[in-house]
């Protein structure tokens, strides 16, 4: 038996470990089967190249709880250790690492949220257990070993007799972690952060089949092959809207289209984006994208990595290019993110694109569940204002489906003011503004129907971007200066009669709020209408909607 002294300067490092990554303590398991996990496929790996002549078989990966001596096991079936590698990989790589970590962070660890992947992987596990034993047998068919620490910088390293190839990390759970001895937190925790790693997870058993035939299975709690991971051309629909159920059990809703990311210059990245249908409360959207890395769940707090207006969209993303420790600000410092944004921006436009040419009559019966989110990817990315001018839809109040460009074509002949402007007229609400859309369309022109609670700006973009073209609301004042057709013009009051039913319109309204104008209509019930200042009410709509933002 050896035992020794852990090569580090710190003279008790458990202490600082527990208080740094005391807010995370729960990733000390995602820590422990990611290291299974490696050294499981590092096994493989040797038996491919012909390394070894072991018999890799079929590997597992078993988490066990023994509350009766409060103690947590983790078990792989992976290369091993020799005593000579856990003295190296276990009591001084992590410790240097360790080291690195405290000397680099002295100052911003305290409140920065920083946890793990510093080295500390291993020793992630004193964050729950006051003791940790290491039970290894190398695929090298040496003598197993067993190390002990107790958590201070003494250890004991002396050899044992386990049989099978593979490690055994025990944890003696520390008397304020004894959560983790219940089978629930275990199950909770594998299934957030262990639910697709590539190596099958064991945790209990259960019975299958009837009566007689009634045998006990292992529970594996992992795919080891989520949909990400394989080609889009391995994948029908039917898989894709399967993986959007797995990863959302809970959420009945089919997802209207998916996106398959996957990427290996200059970064590397894969994963599928789901188009949800809103719900109308957007505060109800709890299911979030997932980050991935290398299988292994890291968070689902993806902002910078997607573009804000993409936050909406479910699925994952898997890539090894994301600095794991994902804080804001971390991330913004990254070029690596940026790059990854705006490749997931382009993405999501060409696919859009590809449904908008693929099955035209498709995307425009999706277009209502999908306009906020694109709307508002216009004003917020000239990238995808860019490419979205080819998809972006205009609806007309009676149901047709214009791209701008078609929309322009269909009212150029009508719709122009005496300046030669293309006047686009709209309406914001079908319903209050249903006398102005018959007027109009009684005139042949034609009413688009923008009612998302960005119209205004969206708007003031599109006239930006497009010369001699404005958007006037159905119920606005200079409707009239419209160049007409002339039968539409003709009044079927005299000129006095006229002249006094304009008195007592006047007198009954506000003058500031309305211009009053008389003209003939078609329905009986509306002898004439109302207008309003396009000009004084959009002032009015900016001033309410950008509440500062
Ligand atoms: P990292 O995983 O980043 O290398 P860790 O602190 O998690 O850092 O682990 C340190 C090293 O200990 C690993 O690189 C590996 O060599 C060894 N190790 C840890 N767990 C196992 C295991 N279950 N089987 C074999 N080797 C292991
Ligand atoms: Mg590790």
């Amino acid at each position: 038996m050896t035992s020794g002294k852990i090569n580090v300067t710190v003279e008790n490092i458990f202490p600082l470990i527990k208080k740094f990554l005391y807010s995370d303590h729960e990733i000390f398991l995602r820590e422990l089967i990611s290291n299974a996990t490696d050294a499981t496929l590092k096994l493989k790996h040797l038996t491919t190249i012909g390394e070894t002549d072991v018999e890799y078989g079929n590997p597992i990966i078993e988490v066990k709880i023994d509350k009766e001596n409060k103690k947590l096991h983790i078990i792989d079936q992976g290369l091993g250790m020799t005593k000579e590698e856990v003295e190296k990989y276990i009591n001084q790589v992590a410790f240097s690492g360790a080291e690195e970590f405290l000397e680099k962070y002295k100052d911003s660890a305290k409140d920065s949220g920083i946890i793990g992947h510093f080295g500390l992987g291993f020793y992630s596990a004193f964050m729950v257990a006051d003791k940790v034993e290491i039970f290894t047998k190398s695929y090298k068919g040496e003598a197993a070993a067993h190390w002990t620490c107790d958590g201070s910088p003494e250890y004991t390293l002396e050899a044992c007799d386990k049989a099978d190839r593979g490690t055994e990390i025990v944890l003696h759970i520390a008397e304020d972690s004894l959560e983790f001895l219940e089978e629930s937190k275990i199950r909770e925790l594998l299934v957030k952060y262990n639910k697709f790693m590539p190596v099958a997870i064991k945790f209990g058993t259960h019975e299958e089949g009837e009566g007689d035939d009634k045998v006990e299975v292992d529970t594996i709690i992992n795919n080891p092959t989520p949909a990400w991971t394989k080609q889009p051309s391995e994948l029908s629909d039917e898989d894709y809207k399967n993986f959007y159920r797995e990863l959302y059990p809970t959420q009945f809703e089919e997802p209207l289209f998916h996106i398959h990311l996957n990427v290996d210059y200059p970064f590397n990245l894969t994963g599928i984006l789901y188009f949800p249908k809103l719900s109308a409360d957007l505060s109800m959207q709890k299911d979030k994208i997932q980050l991935y890395q290398n299988q292994v769940f890291v968070t689902d707090n993806v902002e910078g990595i997607v573009p804000d207006f993409l936050t909406m969209l479910k699925g994952v993303i898997d890539s090894p290019d994301i600095p794991l420790n994902v804080s804001r600000s971390y991330l913004q410092a990254d070029g690596n993110v940026k790059k990854i944004s705006n490749y997931i921006t382009r993405k999501v436009a060409d696919k859009l694109k590809s449904l908008f040419n693929e099955n035209r009559e498709d995307f425009e019966s999706k277009w209502n569940d999908i306009k906020v989110v694109l709307e508002y990817g216009m004003l917020s990315e000239e990238k995808f204002y860019e490419k979205a001018t080819s998809f972006a839809l205009y609806p007309t109040v009676d149901g047709k489906y214009y791209t701008l460009e078609e929309l322009k074509e269909a009212t150029k002949d009508v719709q122009t003011d005496k300046d030669g402007n293309l006047v686009i007229l709209y309406a914001s609400n079908k319903d209050a503004q249903h006398s102005y859309i018959t007027a109009a369309q009684n005139k042949g022109y034609q009413v688009v129907l923008l009612d998302s609670p960005i119209v205004s700006h969206l708007i003031q973009k599109l006239e930006s971007e497009n010369e001699k073209m404005t958007f006037t609301r159905v119920d606005a004042d200079h409707i009239n200066n419209l160049i007409k057709k002339e039968e539409d013009t003709i009044s079927r009051l005299s000129e006095d009669e006229q002249k006094s039913l304009q008195e007592i319109v006047e007198n009954l309204v506000p003058k500031d709020k309305y211009t009053v104008k008389l003209e003939a209509m078609d329905s009986a019930d509306e002898p004439f209408i109302l207008t309003q200042p396009e000009f004084m009410r959009r002032m009015k709509e900016m001033s309410q909607s950008s509440g500062g933002g």
